[in-house]
């Protein structure tokens, strides 16, 4: 059981209240914590009969680089010196401001800030989202499942393999039918493994019919065992017609043995317009357009992605009548360049493996040298559409409406994200742009995820926003807020833009956001 699981049954929200108890109402549980302890989710505490959100209010300072802390903890109580972030560049975030559940009441903080001149107002709370999910990318030739094969954590289904994108396999996980529709245990080790992706932590995740994976973000995956380096180039038939003209004069064929389309340089365009000779080769799949080729094998952990380990497998009877003659040279050399080998036909017309020529080291190498390194993305995938935007308008749909409307800018711990269009404000953020353990859960289950949006202050009103709740950021780092939580500030990452600024960029209409 994980310590999430085991402190959910540790927790009853029917008992009854005791004198030295008090009840959190941040969430549906309904803890009641004695002093001194934490709730179920260790993130609100009983503080000498009040309750305090336990981890600080973090605010971002745009002026430096990221990495560094910038300001200390200023505690309840304490004066905040404004000394260290003092560059009139600092946002608010989400991260420990708490939340507006039972959702009747105005958000944590509502911050204003003048930039250039124009009044904004940015909306600060920490968003329970009982159906969110993540995407996950895989940078990796690799098969690691079929497509639709579930995914599981801690023997639980929690997603499953969806299509994969161009040299990357993805995972989708999470959402209203793993976390909410299945059994308690399913729920919970969705939770957890979701908290943990999207707090960047390594999880192990297995996947039925294939392999057994460690995903963290920003890091290489490790597949069965084996750390992946690098993804490949491009599809064989990419990578003929980006290296065909290195091999030219080298080598009389070059095969490139690709899962999804394997690249023989004689018969492809590229080699044709380099006026390539024809060699009599022949590979036993399916011929989509001269010289690619489909499903020259299953997919794998082999050459390429394919299950091979003899690239040889993939080849049929050499045609003497079509060029193949002795002698003829061969190179054979997988998508990430980390599979090769040369061979020459002998007097049968049977290729023969001879020792890698000096003079194709470089046109490997470079194969090798133009891939990226491969790396596992997190996006984390929330819907910002229900209850939650109560707490910033008392018209929730006028929300809605600005968002799409590219009025408000949303943000997640001070991080852009992508907003699909359509209904609703459905939101993906790549959690390494997210400030580290900004997010946290319930264990209803559910994950807590902090949210700002950031829109004029005229904009405001006019939705139907708590104006009487605005306060300014000095206030807000000077006196705290409800929750009674110390402010910490801390050095934004340096890829994201000052969240008003880009509204305002973004309302003159150059692109930003
Ligand atoms: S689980 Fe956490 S947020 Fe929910 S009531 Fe308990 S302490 Fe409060």
């Amino acid at each position: 059981m994980s310590e999430l699981a085991e402190r959910f049954e540790t927790h009853d929200p029917g008992e009854k209240q005791v004198a030295e108890k008090i009840r959190c109402d941040a969430c549906p549980v309904m803890c009641y914590i004695s002093d001194g302890r934490t709730g179920a989710c260790d993130r609100y505490g009983n503080v000498g009969g009040r309750i305090v959100r336990m981890d600080p209010l973090t605010i971002l300072d745009h002026a430096t680089e990221a990495g560094g802390a910038v300001v200390p903890f200023v505690a309840e109580g304490e004066e905040w010196d404004g000394e260290l972030v003092n560059t009139g560049r600092r946002f608010v975030t989400a991260i420990g401001a708490g939340t507006t559940y039972p959702d009747y009441k105005p958000a944590p903080f509502i911050v204003s800030q003048e930039v250039e001149g124009v009044d904004l107002v940015t909306v600060v709370t920490e968003g329970i989202f009982s159906y969110c999910g993540v995407k996950v990318k895989i940078d990796t030739d690799r098969h690691i499942g079929p497509e639709t094969a579930t995914v599981r954590s801690a023997g639980e289904a929690i997603g499953h393999v969806t299509t994969g994108e161009y040299g990357s396999q993805m995972l989708s996980l999470g959402g209203v039918h793993h976390l909410t529709g299945g059994s308690k245990a399913e729920g919970r080790a969705t939770c957890d493994a979701l908290l943990n992706l999207c707090n960047r932590k390594p999880v192990e995740l297995t996947i039925d019919g294939g392999a057994v994976i460690i995903v963290e973000a920003g890091k290489p995956p490790v597949i069965d065992g084996k750390l992946e380096h690098r993804m490949r180039v491009g599809c064989g038939s990419a990578t003929i017609g980006m290296f065909a003209t290195q091999w030219r004069g080298l080598v009389d064929e070059v095969v490139v043995v690709d899962d999804h389309i394997t690249g023989v340089v004689s018969e492809h365009q590229a080699g044709k317009v380099l006026g390539w000779q024809d060699t009599g080769i022949k590979i036993i799949g399916r011929r989509s357009t001269p010289g690619r080729y489909f499903k020259v094998s299953e997919p794998g952990l082999g050459w390429g992605g394919t299950s091979i380990s003899d690239p040889l497998s993939i080849l049929g009877e050499w045609n003497a009548k079509k060029g193949a003659r002795p002698g003829l040279s061969l190179l054979m050399v997988s998508t990430t360049g980390e599979q090769f080998a040369y061979y020459e036909l002998d007097d049968a017309l049977k290729p023969v493996q001879k020792p890698f020529p000096e003079r194709l080291q470089k046109s490997v190498g470079l194969i090798e040298e133009n891939c990226e390194p491969a790396l596992c993305t997190v996006l984390f995938v929330g819907g910002a559409g229900g209850s939650l935007r109560a707490g910033v308008t008392e018209n929730p749909v006028n929300l809605t409406r600005s968002v799409q409307g590219l009025t408000t800018y949303v943000t997640v711990g001070g991080a852009p994200v992508y907003v699909w269009p359509g209904g609703g404000i459905t939101l993906m953020v790549d959690v390494t742009r997210v400030p580290e353990g900004a997010f946290g859960y319930v264990p209803t289950p559910a994950l807590v995820a902090p949210i700002e949006f950031t829109l004029r202050r005229d904009d405001y009103v006019r939705l139907g926003g708590y104006e009487a709740e605005i306060r300014s950021v000095d206030d807000i780092l000077a006196k705290g807020g409800e929750y009674l939580n110390p402010r910490r500030g801390t050095a934004a990452p340096a890829s994201n833009l000052w969240p008003p600024l880009a509204q305002l960029r973004r309302a003159a209409g150059n692109g930003v956001g």
